[in-house]
């Protein structure tokens, strides 16, 4: 594969791993509040929440939509952690634009869909904005490659790719398989551009999620994206892994203690 992103830079990558966590969905103004003061005490980087949702079957809770992007905002003013949220259209990228959103992220099932990444790309021509793209459901690097390209060629260039693991039907200890041999081969194509791990997803629940983020740090990987609840039980999505903010501190401090988050 010839690729020639040698122009990507690395500016939100700290000189330790990243750590971004947050809700999977925004479900309320206090839920985001208080979840992200909790987090910021932890000292995470980048506070996340979903804002749209996309659901397998329709019916089911679909995110906040609009009112979450002033809940969001208001995080960043209360707390100064920088915010992301997933943009699946250009609707959504003009939305969060307008609203001081700092950065994006492409969810799994967008990078797949080589029209809705272009469409999103050619939006966002001219605007300087920190893209985290997704792997796609399906084991394909080069379609991951592609979203990443797309991105690029419209003067992106602070991209991060995440791993979040691959549609599975056959294995029961994962959610979503890590197949880490994708996301390794993915560094070597493209060793400038970072490179992080949500653990959640692949897990699908709570326990296993320290177990791949240490498997994560020792591949070394650029950081984490966590998911973080106040009250997991109650989440709307994904509710079964989840961290609640003192159980995220947890699963750092004993990372930090084998020395393997510094
Ligand atoms: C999410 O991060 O909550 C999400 C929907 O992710 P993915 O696109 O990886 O399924
Ligand atoms: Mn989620």
């Amino acid at each position: 594969m010839n690729l020639d992103l040698k122009n990507l830079s690395s500016r939100i990558i700290p000189n330790r791993p990243l750590i971004i966590s947050g809700p999977c969905s925004a479900e309320s103004q206090s839920q985001l509040l208080n979840t992200a003061s909790q987090l910021k005490e932890i000292n995470i980087d980048i506070f996340r929440a979903g804002i749209w949702k996309p659901r397998t079957r329709p019916n089911g809770f679909e995110g906040v939509g609009l009112p979450a992007l002033e809940w969001l905002k208001n995080v960043k003013l209360e707390t100064g952690l920088k915010v992301i949220t997933e943009v699946a259209n250009p609707f959504h990228l003009d939305k969060i634009l307008e609203n001081d959103i700092d950065m994006i992220w492409i969810g799994a099932r967008t990078t797949g869909n080589p029209f809705a990444v272009q469409e999103i790309a050619d939006a966002i021509k001219g605007v300087d904005i920190p893209v985290f793209i997704k792997n796609p459901l399906i084991p394909d690097l080069n379609l991951w490659v592609g979203a990443i390209e797309r991105f690029y060629n419209s003067g992106i260039k602070d991209i991060v790719a995440i791993h979040r693991g691959f549609y599975n039907n056959i294995s029961e200890d994962y959610r979503n398989i890590p197949e880490w041999k994708i996301p390794i081969k993915l560094k070597s194509l493209i060793p400038e551009m970072p490179l992080i791990c949500d653990p959640s997803h692949i897990a699908g629940r709570k326990g296993l999620v320290t177990d791949i983020s240490r498997l994560a740090l020792d591949y070394d990987f650029d950081g984490l994206m966590i998911e973080s609840h106040i009250n997991p039980k109650s989440a709307l999505t994904d509710q079964y892994q989840q961290l609640e903010p003192e159980e995220l501190k947890i699963l750092l401090n004993s990372l930090e203690k084998e020395n393997i988050l510094k």
